[in-house]
Formats: structure tokens, sequence, C-alpha cells
């Protein structure tokens, strides 16, 4: 069987890998499609220091179940599942908390262990779900980058009304500009590149502003009566807009970090967070929040087909990414087709 294999930074192929075997809690399944991640593209270019080289890429994946032995969740031969790709230890303090994202031994499938971009897949039981019957392929792959942001309100605590400010307009920060609608909250993007805020009002997000060329804090200002965004979702990773952060916020405000800084920083500004009272948290992969954007997609609450931009066969994964990184206005969610149709 083959899967797409990175030997080392920019050496992808296609590889012949031995057939897998079940194991005690475990399933195979058989991959029809696996979503492309920022993180794939990375460990392709050398730009994730997580990975663990040589790897299988892939964690966005959705496939049919070969073989499974009684479990308790219900799935059968035949089931279309998705598997969610983080696994903890189970025993630090993080695991012990049900933090399992957080693991100080996190492995992460196509990061730290062999991924799912691979025609078959030993996965176990215990984090796979089952995917409803009239979703798509294409929509589930869509599933695990939904969770993303679905974890991210909830770090936030995101209730109906509040001004979500959300700066960075890539697919993470209009995934959670997505899940905080159907909170009831409103969503406002900050990005430097007019083609993202494009994007963004093509997907129907009306507040969108240029915080480079605009009056960032003015445009804010206005927007909420004077109040502020009382949460800010920093999706962005870039140290100008840090520097700004504490200007956007309301009294009483929850800052989200979701993105990874480009270079470390360390200069918060503290003394606002004990002026304004703000609470500041992190937000990393997804914890337990499969069930709940299976739901919204299944239910049509998030749209999920304005984010797929391109269908790619294996074969042709290596060239792709090498586009996505020479190119990457053109792509938004790439799909890798593992099976043939
Ligand atoms: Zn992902
Ligand atoms: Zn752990």
């Amino acid at each position: 069987m083959k899967g797409l294999f990175v030997e080392e930074k920019f050496k992808m192929y296609m590889k012949e890998f031995p057939e897998v075997t079940d194991k005690p809690d475990h399933a195979v399944v058989e991959i029809h499609m696996c979503g492309v991640c920022g993180t794939d593209v990375h460990s392709f270019s050398g730009n994730n220091a997580n990975t663990v080289y040589p790897v299988v890429i892939g964690h966005e994946a959705v496939g049919t179940v070969l073989s499974i032995g009684e479990n308790d969740k219900g799935i059968k031969a035949g089931d279309r599942v998705v598997v969610e790709p983080y696994h903890g230890c189970g025993e630090c303090f993080a695991c012990r908390q049900g933090k399992y994202n957080c693991c100080k031994n996190l492995k992460t499938y196509g990061v730290h262990i062999d991924g799912l971009m691979v025609e078959r897949a030993c996965v176990p039981v215990s984090k796979m779900y089952k995917v409803p019957e009239q979703m798509t392929d294409e929509q589930a792959c869509m599933i695990e980058p939904y969770t993303i942001g679905i974890h991210a309100a909830h770090q936030a605590g995101v209730k109906a009304g509040d001004h979500c400010l959300i700066i960075g307009a890539g697919a993470i920060g209009l995934i959670c500009g997505m899940i905080v609608k159907t909170y009831g909250a409103v969503p406002i993007f900050f990005d430097p590149v007019d083609e993202r805020l494009d994007k963004a009002k093509e997907m129907g997000f009306t507040h969108v502003c240029n915080n480079v060329k605009e009056d960032a804090v003015s445009y804010l200002y206005g927007l909420t009566n004077g109040d502020m965004p009382n949460v800010i979702f920093e999706c962005s990773g870039a140290k100008p807009v840090l520097e700004h952060i504490h200007e956007y916020i309301s009294v009483c405000g929850r800052i989200v970090l979701i993105g990874w800084p480009h270079v470390p920083y360390s200069h918060f500004d503290t003394a606002n967070i004990t002026r304004k009272e703000l609470m500041v948290t992190g937000s990393r992969n997804s914890c337990q929040c499969f069930p709940e954007s299976i739901r919204l997609i299944s239910e049509g609450k998030v749209n999920t087909d304005c984010f797929i931009s391109h269908i790619v066969d294996m074969k042709n994964a290596a060239a792709a990414f090498q586009d996505m990184i020479d190119h990457p206005g053109r792509y938004m969610k790439v799909l890798i087709r593992i099976r043939d149709k």
C-alpha cells in the first residue's frame, strides 16, 4: 500500500509500505481523503520544529472501517469515520486533567508519528468518530480543522453578543469566525492583506479591516460603540499586532493566543492586563471537540465548501505542496485524494 512520505525536508514522495495489521482496541481504516494542514506544508518545507523525520504526513482524514473488534462506540466494519489525531500519554499532569492536547509527550499524526495520508491505517478506536451518512468526504475532512476554532471559542468562553476580533484572516481565523457566528457573537477581522479580507467578505463576514492601512483603534471604537471587542483571537503570530493587542481589547476582555509567534515575543504589556482585568489564554490543537464539529457541519451551521480550493491525487501532492509555498494566495484548503473513486 502507498503513503505520502516525507523523508526529509523538501523530499516527499509516494512510498510503498507493508500492509497494516489490526491490533487490540484498534481498527484498520481505508483512507479516502485527507486534508492538507499548514502543519503538513511546514513538515514538507522543514519549518515545523516538532516534525520527526521520516514521516507519513496527514491528520485530517476520512475513511471506511475495514476491520474492527467489539467496541462501546457502536462502530462497525463499513462505517465511515474520522480520526482525532492528537494522542496523549494518558499519564502526565495535562492528560490527568483531560487536556491531552497539552500532553508533554503529545504524539500527533503526521508530526511525531506516521499520519493518515496512506491507503490503510491502524488507528485506536477511542480516537474514531462515525461520520453521518449524508456528510460528504470533503466535508468530513473539515471536521478536524473546525475543532481548532471550536476549542479556541471554548477557551474564550464566547457567548452571544460578544464582539470577537480575529487577528489574521487565514484559514484558522476564518474558521474561528464561522464558529463564533454560530454562538451568536460578532466576528471582526483584521489582516494586513486585502485579498484575505476580500475572501472573508466573500464568505459573508461584514466587519473586515486592514489594520495596517486603516486606523485600527478608531475602526473598533466605531463598531462597538466605544466598548471595544471583549474577545480577541490572535491567529497571526505577528509581532507588530501583538504590540497593540491591549489597545484593541475591552475592559475584562479575553484574549486567546492561537497563532504560534513567528519570533519569540516577550514584551506583553502586563500593566494593562491588571488595569483592564484581562484574561489571556492559549489554545492548542483541540480537546474533545470532534462531536460538536461533526454536529455543526452536518446541521449546516458552518460552511465547508468555501474553504476547499483544490483536490489533488497523491501522486501530484509534492508538486502541489511546492506550488502552495510559491503561491500561497492561490490556495485555501487542499484535499489529497488517497483512494481512487
Ligand atoms: Zn490540521
Ligand atoms: Zn500526557
